[in-house]
Parts: structure tokens; sequence; C-alpha cells
């Protein structure tokens, strides 16, 4: 599985060691440097303040980094670990998991709380969870303890993902529940379906290939200009113009009638076409002529 492990702060610095010893594809992507203040908290060596962290847990871990924010472009994946700082990264990261339809498996921890919650096919994302930005997600001493646990609980959720938010204190583990609905999914699938809609062909780029009748009866019967009226009263005519007639034939379908040339818009079968012109024929030129 391709994993993408979004942020080297304090979660990704603690879950990278635990996912080094999956099987998994791992990808960290974090754009920061380690500065002083990380070294304690995040685990960083003093000797590599100003390298990119992302590069330095790849290194220690075998996984590939990316040195950039989430926003500037995510390669494929099978699954996003948020464990980002900031909520705006982390909107972006639910909505990319709904499009994509991958799991995302979303972390926080502050000054006195942890929480890890899954999002994932079936339930609800973080956009229902979290309507606005929660306040209190900065965090400035963290207890260990619960460091280790939102790690290890954000490891067994990329293993088994479920739709559960595990809320953690000093005081207690609590599993919430959470809205079973996602609108925000609906509204995804329907932007999806809107953008299919919009690659589709349009009247600059027909929907149809034009097919020229091969029989030549049409061209052998012409005398002069085409008497299109019988043709006309016969089938259903879709369009009428000075130049042509497109007609619906009940078996060949829409074809495309000019003064010199019998076309078809969908049927490919040489037979059915064979038929379709004679039939035509036999309408403006009459069985016996
Ligand atoms: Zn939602």
């Amino acid at each position: 599985m391709r994993i993408l492990l979004i942020g080297a702060g304090r979660i990704g610095s603690a879950l990278a060691p635990l996912l080094a010893a999956s099987v998994h594809t791992i990808t960290i992507i974090d754009p920061d440097k380690i500065e002083l203040s990380n070294c304690d908290s995040q685990g960083y060596a003093r000797e590599d303040i100003g390298k990119p962290k992302a590069q330095i847990l790849a290194t220690q871990y075998g996984m590939t980094a990316i040195i950039a924010r989430c926003q500037d472009g995510l390669p494929d994946a099978d699954m996003i670990i948020d464990a980002t700082d900031n909520f705006t990264a982390r909107v972006f990261l639910n909505d990319l998991a709904l499009e994509r339809t991958i799991p995302l498996v979303h972390t926080a921890i502050s000054d006195a709380a942890g929480v890890v919650f899954t999002v994932t096919r079936d339930g609800p994302c973080l956009r229902c969870v979290y309507p606005e930005n929660p306040a209190g997600l900065a965090c400035t001493q963290v207890n260990p303890d619960i460091l280790r646990f939102v790690a290890a609980r954000a490891l067994s959720m990329v293993l088994t993902p479920e739709p559960v938010m595990i809320r953690v204190t000093e005081k207690d583990v609590r599993r919430i529940s959470v809205p079973m609905m996602c609108k925000h999914r609906k509204q995804q699938e329907l932007k999806e379906k809107q953008a299919r809609i919009d690659a589709t062909p349009t009247k600059n780029q027909p929907p149809f290939e034009l097919i020229p009748c091969k029989t030549g009866l049409w061209r052998a019967k012409l005398q002069g200009k085409a008497r299109l009226n019988t043709l006309k009263t016969t089938f259903p005519v879709v369009l009428d113009t000075p130049i042509l007639v497109v007609i619906n034939h009940p078996i060949a379908g829409e074809i495309v009638v000019h003064e010199t040339e019998l076309a078809f818009k969908y049927c490919k079968d040489q037979q059915i076409a064979d038929q379709a012109a004679k039939d035509i024929c036999a309408c403006v030129f009459g069985n016996n002529r």
C-alpha cells in the first residue's frame, strides 16, 4: 500500500518509526526545516538543524521525502495520514481523500488531548466532525503518553481503517460517536458527475462518426437533384436544412442525406447500411427505377 504521511512534526516523527516496521511504501511530506526547538520535542538531532525534516525522517526509516506543502501537489496513494498542525491543510487533505476515495487517518494533539479519526468510504468526513476550525489544537507541552497513544492508534487505523473517532486525555480514552451521513462526499460526487458531463463532447466535437454509404446506390439513382419530399414524409426528420436532411431510420439510426451522398451517423454494419440505402432509394426514386 502507498501511504502519504503528511507532516514530520510531533506526530509525524513519532509515527514514522512505527510505520517503518510495516510493509507499506511511505512518502513523507513536509516543507519545514529542523529548528532548535524541534530537537527535544520531535526527536531530531542538533547536528541536523537547518536540514529538511522530511528528508531526515525518510533517510532514517527508508522512506521517500517530498519537501513541500501538501497543497503543492501529492502523488497517487492508497491512504493519507494527516499529521499536520493547521486546519487549512487538514481540510485540504480531507477533500483530497474524498476526491480520490481513499481513507484518511486524521491525527491531532493539543496540550491536554489527542484525537485520531479515520475518514473512510462509508463514514463521515472531517468537515462533518469539525464544521469550524476547532480551537486548542496548538500545543506547547505534550504529554508523551498521549503522543505515543495517538501514534499507536493511528498505526492501528492504517492497518484497519474504521470510521471512528478516538479522543484521549490524561484521564481517559473515549470513543466519540460521529454523525453517520456525510453531505460533503455527496457534493464531491456531484462535482465529479458534473465534471464527467463537462468532459463529454459538445457541438465542437461531434459525439458521432459519419460513415459514408458504401453501396453507391444513392449516387447511382441520382438524376440531377434528389427529391427529398417523400423521404421527409416517410421517415422521422431530425434535421432539415437547404443542403442536407437528417432522418431517423428504424434500424440504421440517423442518416445524413445530402444531395450527392448518404452518410450514417452511428451504423457501422455494412448489411444494415445497404438495406437502409435501398429503403431510402425505394422511397425517393420508387422501386422500379
Ligand atoms: Zn462530510
